[in-house]
């Protein structure tokens, strides 16, 4: 008998490319078809079979006070009744960006937009307008959305141009683009050493949350402060997944290394579209209508997506709120080490604040190529295995996992005796 989602998988097929508005969202890393959901509540959601699942994947990290948290659809709701766009400037705009720039010191101005994309794109064209240079850095296995310019692998031989890693990338486009390893500090001062002068920015992941999860290397994060001071390069921090995640001042303030830009997304729209990028007034100014660099949206700072936003940034400020995500996300993480440990499985796990990684392999991670090498079959096993079990891990061995407020004790026991039962079996 087939099942709706698989239905459902077929039928949309034959209209949407792969079945899906979202590559990862069709389980091609982990095969099978993707499960289609129809409504969520705290930490579990439910699909179109009407099973349950513990969610661990939060809508990729929004999701922060678990699914249709009552004070944010209360807010929602009462603001889509005044009308849903004006197109025009709101009071509740004001109050969101006062909000972020309290909440992190090193944005001075800041701008909403509708995605991580175009919060990545605008920066970018922001620190090329305000340094009136081309070339840009990134490392290896960050994402930060799909503008031409960071669709981009590392080129072959030393200090090669980047190659573009989607077709339709145009090469005079990727070629602006150094791509380096993620950790490696060595190669950023060589390459600042040779191109300092034309760099206009570097952008990182302050923790990489697209390759699994990799912790960055203190030193790796002062070097990449010390060098975009040294070479007047912008440092362009990507807070899009640990922006409120890592913690209330983000990694910037749990590293305490402040960047030049930093692009937000996901918790500060608690759920619906909605996305920043802010920093240095100096660089800000440099944006129309003040400025020469253009960039625009209908729907930027929308009055629905700011109220869902400006309600998650209220309850995430209550007291012990990261503390206890902090502590539920350990315990997630030591607990399934413990279990898979004790069945001689080669397993190991770590989490900030309520963003976590596991990894099929006897050591964390340190870079892409350490990720890589992680036991990616073992990883599909245990995905669909928890996955009949009712808990929902990210569909791919590269994702970064999450934890909501919503996640209690109850929900953590009952995923850790699900993977016990699963690696007992092993
Ligand atoms: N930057 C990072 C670090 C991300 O994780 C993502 C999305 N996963 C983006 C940027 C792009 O955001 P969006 O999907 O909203 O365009």
């Amino acid at each position: 008998m087939t099942s709706r989602n698989q239905q459902l998988f077929e039928q949309s097929q034959k209209v949407i490319p792969g079945g899906v508005n979202s590559p990862v969202r069709a389980f091609k890393s982990v095969g099978g078809y993707p499960v289609f959901f129809q409504r969520g509540q705290g930490a579990y959601f439910w699909d179109v079979d009407g099973k349950s699942y513990i969610d661990y994947v939060g809508s990729w990290g929004p999701l922060i006070l678990g699914h249709a948290h009552p004070e944010v659809i209360r807010t929602v709701q009462a603001t889509a009744e005044k009308g849903l766009t004006f197109g025009a400037p709101t009071e509740a705009e004001l109050e969101i960006a006062e909000l972020i720039c309290k909440l992190i010191p090193s944005i001075e101005q800041i701008r909403l937009v509708s995605s991580g994309t175009e919060a990545g794109m605008s920066a970018i064209r922001l620190a090329r307008g305000f340094t009136g240079r081309n070339k840009i850095i990134k490392f290896e296995g960050c994402y930060h959305g799909h503008d031409d310019a960071l669709l981009v692998k590392a080129g072959s031989g030393a200090l090669t141009f980047g190659n573009p890693s989607s077709a339709g990338v145009p090469q005079e486009i990727a070629g602006h683009t150094i791509v380096l390893d993620y950790n490696d500090s060595y190669r950023l001062e060589e390459t600042f050493d040779k191109l300092g002068n034309e760099i206009a920015a570097v952008i990182v992941e302050p923790v990489a949350g697209n390759m699994n999860l990799i912790a960055p290397k203190a030193e790796f994060l002062t070097t990449l402060r010390t060098l975009c001071t040294q070479h007047d390069s912008v440092l362009i921090f990507d807070e899009v997944m640990t922006g409120f995640r890592v913690g209330l001042d983000c990694a910037q303030g749990l590293y305490q290394i402040k960047p030049d830009l930093t692009i937000l997304g996901k918790v500060i729209g608690g759920g619906m579209p909605m996305a920043a990028f802010g920093g240095r007034r100096e660089i800000m100014q440099y944006l129309a209508p003040v400025g020469a660099v253009y960039q625009a949206g209908t729907l930027s700072g929308n009055p629905v997506a700011v109220a869902a936003g400006l309600a998650t940034l209220k309850l995430i400020q209550e007291t012990g709120f990261y503390e206890n995500l902090t502590n539920k996300t350990r315990q997630l993480t030591e607990g399934l080490t413990v279990s898979a440990q004790k069945h001689g499985i080669d397993f190991c796990a770590q989490s900030i604040g309520g963003m976590f990684g596991l990894y099929f392999s006897k050591h964390i991670p340190a870079s892409f190529a350490e990720v890589m090498a992680c036991d990616k079959d073992a990883f599909n096993r245990f995905f669909h295995s928890m996955l009949i079990k009712g808990v929902y891990f990210a569909p791919s061995a590269f994702e970064a996992g999450f934890v909501s407020s919503m996640h209690d004790s109850s929900e953590i026991n009952e995923t850790l005796s699900a993977a016990e039962s699963i690696f007992a079996d092993w």
